[in-house]
C-alpha cells in the first residue's frame, strides 16, 4: 500500500546495515540480528529498530528500563551507539495531581510551606520536617477521610458497595495485564476472606480493595480476571460476618477523571507487577504524591519511589528481575502451593468452584495458569512473599501516628517525580536548549 515508504526504509537498512558491517566486518549474524526487516514467510518491518535508527537520542522511560533495554533487548544497538542511549524517568504533573485533585491536601501543604510547592515541586521536600508533629499529623488524616468519604461515594454509586472511611483503602487501578498482577491482588484478598471465615481476625486491619481497569477488547485472559474479580467481591460482600473486615469493589471505566477522586482517597498503593515487565509506571507516582504508600515489586520507578522515601516507608515483597530466568528454568508452581498454607487453601476455594457455584469452570484457565510451570508472572512463586508484605502493612496501620508519619514523608519524597524534573532533564540533557 506505501510503496515508496517501503522504498525509503530498504534504503534506510542498506545505509544502516554498512555501519554494522564496519562495526563487525564478516558477521552476518549481526546483519540478521539488527536489520529493520525480519526475514521470513512474510518478512516485517521492525518498527523499533527503525526507531533507534531513526533517532537522535533514546530514553528508556525509569533506570531499570534503562539498564534492560541496554544489557538486554537493545544491546547490540547500544554497542554500536553507547552515547545514544540515556535514563529519563517519567513524571507526573504536581498541577493536575495534587493541586487540583486533592485541594484539601494541597491547602493544608500550603499552610504549612506556603504555596511556591506548585510552581516548583522541588519545595514539596519541606514537608518532612514536620513529619511526625501531631497536630500536622491529625490534619493531615481529616484530609484523607474527606476524600475517602469522596471516594466510597463514587464507588457506591458505581458499584452498589458501600466503602466504610474507617477501613484502610487498598487500591490497585491500571489497564488489566497479567504481569501486572491483578490476580496476585485477588488472590490475597481470597487469603484475607478464608482466614476471616475461619476466626482469625485477631491481627487483621480491616480493608476495602478497590480495582479498576480496562482490558484490550480481545485480551480473554484479563476479562477473566476481571470476571474473577468480581465473583470474589459479590461473594464477599455478601457475607455479613466477613464485610466488616474486608470489602472489595471492581470500579466500572477506570480513566483519568476517575483517578482524580480515587489517588487523593487511597492509603495503600499496588504496584505488584512482575519484577522487570513495568517500564515505569505513573500511577505509582499519583498515589506517592497523595501520601498513598505503597506495596510492591523492584520494578518500573517502585525502585526509584523506595529509594527516595527511604526502604522503611515501603513495603517491598517478590522476585528480582535478575532472578526471575533462574527461577523459570526450575520452577514447580505445583510444589510451592503443596507448601504454602495460605496459598493451598486459596486454590482450594477456588478449585471448588467457591466463587462459581452456577458459573461452573469458567475459571479454569486461570487455575491452569497458577500452577503452570511456564507461568512467566511468577503469580505462585511471589505469593507468600507478597502475604507477609502485606501483614506489615497491616500492623503499620493499626500505629496510625507511624502510619501518617510514613504517608507525610512519601509525599515530601515525591518531588522527583514531577513531570517538571523529567522535563527539565529533557531539556538539558537531550533537546539542549
Ligand atoms: C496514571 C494512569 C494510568 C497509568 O497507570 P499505571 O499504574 O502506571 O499503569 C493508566 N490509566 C489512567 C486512567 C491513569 O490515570
Amino acid at each position: 500500500m506505501l510503496p515508496r515508504i517501503l522504498e525509503i526504509i530498504y534504503e534506510v537498512n542498506a545505509r544502516f546495515l554498512l555501519q554494522v558491517a564496519v562495526e563487525w566486518p564478516g558477521d552476518a549474524e549481526k546483519q540478521t540480528a539488527l536489520s529493520l526487516i525480519e526475514e521470513g514467510q512474510e518478512p516485517q518491518v521492525r518498527m523499533a529498530h527503525l526507531a533507534i535508527v531513526g533517532s537522535y537520542s533514546v530514553n528508556g522511560v525509569a533506570a531499570l528500563h534503562t539498564k534492560l533495554l541496554k544489557a538486554g533487548l537493545f544491546k547490540h544497538f547500544y554497542q554500536l551507539w553507547p552515547d545514544k542511549f540515556n535514563n529519563k524517568t517519567n513524571g507526573v504533573t504536581p498541577r493536575r495531581w495534587l493541586s487540583h485533585c486533592n485541594t484539601s491536601l494541597a491547602d493544608l501543604i500550603s499552610s504549612k510551606i506556603g504555596k511556591n510547592w506548585v510552581a516548583d515541586f522541588g519545595d514539596i521536600g519541606r514537608l518532612s520536617q514536620f513529619a511526625a508533629e501531631e497536630a500536622f499529623q491529625k490534619k493531615w488524616r481529616d484530609s484523607k477521610k474527606v476524600n475517602k468519604v469522596a471516594l466510597s461515594d463514587f464507588v457506591e454509586q458505581a458499584t452498589g458497595v458501600k466503602f466504610d472511611v474507617n477501613m484502610m483503602f487498598d487500591v490497585q487501578v491500571k489497564r488489566i495485564h497479567e504481569y501486572k498482577r491483578q490476580l496476585l491482588n485477588i488472590l490475597h484478598v481470597i487469603g484475607l476472606y478464608d482466614r476471616i471465615r475461619k476466626g482469625d481476625t485477631a491481627e487483621i486491619t480491616p480493608r476495602c480493595v478497590l480495582f479498576g481497569g480496562k482490558a484490550a477488547p480481545g485480551y480473554v485472559m484479563a476479562k477473566d480476571i476481571i470476571k474473577l474479580i468480581n465473583n470474589v467481591a459479590d461473594t464477599i460482600n455478601l457475607d455479613s460476618k466477613v464485610s466488616q473486615f474486608l470489602k472489595v469493589a471492581f470500579i466500572p471505566n477506570y480513566n483519568v477523571s476517575a483517578m482524580e477522586i480515587i489517588c487523593p482517597a487511597t492509603d495503600l498503593s499496588e504496584q505488584v507487577s512482575t519484577a522487570g515487565k513495568e517500564a515505569s509506571g505513573t500511577g505509582n507516582m499519583k498515589f506517592m504524591m497523595n501520601g498513598a504508600l505503597t506495596i510492591g515489586t523492584l520494578d518500573g520507578a517502585n525502585i526509584e519511589i523506595r529509594d527516595a522515601v527511604k526502604a522503611e516507608n515501603f513495603f517491598l515483597f517478590g522476585a528480582q528481575a535478575e532472578e526471575i530466568p533462574d527461577i523459570l528454568e526450575h520452577y514447580h508452581p505445583n510444589n510451592i502451593i503443596a507448601n504454602s498454607e495460605v496459598l493451598s487453601a486459596v486454590m482450594s476455594l477456588l478449585e471448588s468452584g467457591h466463587f462459581n457455584l452456577f458459573e461452573p469452570n469458567i475459571f479454569d484457565s486461570i487455575i491452569n495458569t497458577i500452577r503452570d510451570p511456564n507461568d512467566m508472572w511468577l503469580t505462585a512463586y511471589d505469593f507468600d512473599s507478597y502475604f507477609q508484605a502485606q501483614r506489615s502493612v497491616d500492623k503499620a496501620y493499626k500505629d496510625q501516628a507511624l502510619w501518617t508519619k510514613m504517608s507525610i514523608l512519601n509525599t515530601a519524597a515525591s518531588g522527583v517525580f514531577s513531570s517538571d524534573h523529567t522535563i527539565r532533564q529533557y531539556r538539558d540533557e537531550i533537546w539542549k536548549l
